[in-house]
């Protein structure tokens, strides 16, 4: 998986399964590359970055701390991303701080959840999953 490194800005590649036992750093700066699980926190930069670089799907979370059922979704989506290792990458977007960019893809309610596929969007949902909803739907998609 990729990791953006948020004091450099590095994309470091990552091996999700030893990232859930060990801190992952960036190879260029050496901070550590913060994950949440499997999930990472971006901004519109560091999400570009993923984009362009990705193998796999990328999942997205559009969220906001206001936001009543983002707070429920949240750490639904963080856990979901355990699931699937090095396979599809698990972002998520602050809409309050990144707003042109959930204005770009015309996210109008939340949570929102794209994935997307070589760089587009090729599916989305709104509204709380729970986990088995959440991986039926990326399933429908790999
Ligand atoms: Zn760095």
């Amino acid at each position: 998986m990729l990791g953006i490194c948020k004091a450099c800005g590095a994309v470091n590649r990552i091996n999700a399964n030893t990232a859930l036992e060990k801190k992952p750093i960036c190879g260029k700066c050496k901070v550590e590359v913060q994950l949440h699980d499997l999930t990472q926190e971006v901004d519109t930069e560091g999400f570009y970055k993923v984009l362009r670089n990705a193998k796999g799907p990328v999942v997205v979370d559009f969220w906001a701390s206001w936001c009543g059922p983002c707070k429920v979704y949240g750490p639904v989506f963080q856990a979901t991303s355990r699931e699937y290792p090095n396979k599809v990458q698990f972002l998520k977007i602050n809409t309050e701080e990144e707003q042109q960019l959930a204005a770009n893809f015309g996210i109008r309610g939340i949570p929102a959840t794209l994935i997307f596929e070589n760089g587009k969007v090729k599916d989305s949902i709104s509204g709380a999953l729970n986990s088995d909803q959440l991986k039926q739907w990326i399933n429908k998609s790999l």
